[in-house]
């Protein structure tokens, strides 16, 4: 039978989301320079560039073991010219020295540092850097009109660049859940994001909010975002109505529930010493202000919707961006965090687990902790 022929040795599947990727790999070396490159394609606003570097770093590591010569590579899929010889440079002289000049380069320095500011994208920080600026204290010291976001983010610059513990996350969890159902009993909040996959710090916290019966979560962000506001816990938060709704390039959107899809990007104050720690002893934190910043993303969903916004909130940008390809490319589906559109069959399909999801692409399910991609 045909079962008789040898597969090769290490087969990786093209798409990141045919395959596991765990959060601990063996080919950081490698992975962490191919993402500079990316980061830097990013800041010159070359998307295609940019996702080329980051698939490249993200077969390596679904591999299960070290990169130790060019033989490790072969038969790999995903890995562009311009990887391999990064990759070649860094195996037979231990750094690249594009990376290296890139890491060194004023140019990634100033737009890494403006892009580090909560509220500024590549665009304005591409604007200020051919003004001259290069620190996020330079647009206080000239004067730049920033809006509400960007105020707030050089405000609490250090804090929210400092990374959101695990336990920090616990903490905040909490809270949200008081303030949920202070307003409405019976809801679902889930934790989303890195710290679903497992990561032990984030840059953020991210929690999907919803209920078992359907539309009983209309109307709750605003509920939810008093009560915070009520009792002191929050800085900074910009709802923003789905912007689904008026997005054309989309999937066709489902006749029901739109206006309910909800989310918001928050500034948390976080009391220090209140992360659940159980002891009194907190000498790490005995100097400085008594909170800290921390960014919070709240979205709210349907529960009709729930299992795609799981999906789609849970990452990582890359196992969710390589979601979308297989969807379109290999499937004739177009998978949004709200729905899953087959093309073919010119009809929704539904689904009430992330496993459904999986199995209606055609694709075996990978759990969170395997899509760090
Ligand atoms: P980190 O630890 O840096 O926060 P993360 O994986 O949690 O890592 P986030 O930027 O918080 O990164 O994103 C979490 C998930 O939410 C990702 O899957 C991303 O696709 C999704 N997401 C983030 N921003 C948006 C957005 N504006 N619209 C839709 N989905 C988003
Ligand atoms: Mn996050
Ligand atoms: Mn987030």
């Amino acid at each position: 039978s045909l079962t008789l022929i040898n597969p090769p040795a290490t087969t990786v599947k093209s798409y990141a989301c045919q395959r596991r990727t765990p959060l601990k790999h063996h080919n950081t070396f490698l992975t962490d320079a191919l993402e500079i490159l990316a980061e830097n394609a990013e800041f010159n606003e070359n998307e295609g560039r940019s996702v080329a570097f980051r698939r490249s770093a993200s077969v390596l590591k679904a591999l299960p073991h070290v990169v130790r010569g060019m033989d490790d590579l072969k038969n790999l899929p995903c890995l562009g010219e311009h990887s391999v010889r990064v990759i070649k440079e860094i195996l037979e002289d231990g750094t690249s020295s594009e990376v290296e000049s890139t890491r060194q380069s004023e140019q990634y320095q100033a737009m890494k540092a403006l892009t580090g500011v909560f509220g500024v994208g590549v665009k304005s920080a591409d604007r200020w850097f051919r003004e001259g600026l290069r620190r996020p204290l330079d647009l206080i010291h000239t004067g730049q009109k920033l809006n509400l976001a960007q105020q707030a983010g050089v405000q609490y610059y250090n804090d929210l660049n400092r990374p959101v513990t695990k336990r920090e996350a616990v903490a905040i969890s909490h809270i949200v859940e008081k303030a949920v159902n202070a307003v409405l009993s019976g809801a679902i909040i889930t934790l989303m994001g890195g710290f679903r996959r497992g990561k032990e710090v984030g840059h953020d916290v991210d929690f999907l909010i919803t209920h078992l019966e359907e539309g009983a979560e209309e109307g709750l962000m605003p509920k939810v975002l008093n009560w915070l506001e009520e009792q002191g816990l929050l800085l900074y938060q910009k709802t923003t109505r789905n912007s689904y709704l008026e997005s054309k390039d989309g999937p066709a959107r489902p006749p029901h529930n739109l206006d309910r899809f909800e989310r918001c990007f928050s500034i948390f104050k976080l009391e220090k010493g209140k992360e659940g720690s159980g002891t009194s002893l907190n000498t790490s934190y005995d100097s400085g202000p008594s909170w800290r910043a921390v960014r919070v993303d709240l979205v709210v969903s349907p529960f009709s919707q729930f299992a795609f916004a799981t999906l789609g909130w849970t990452g990582s940008k890359l196992f969710e961006r390589e979601l979308r390809r297989w969807a379109g490319q290999e499937k004739g589906m177009s998978l949004s965090s709200h729905a899953l559109y087959d093309s073919k069959q010119q009809r929704y399909l539904r689904a009430n687990s992330e496993e459904e999801i999986f199995a209606h692409l055609g694709l075996e399910y990978i759990p969170p902790s395997e899509r760090n991609a």
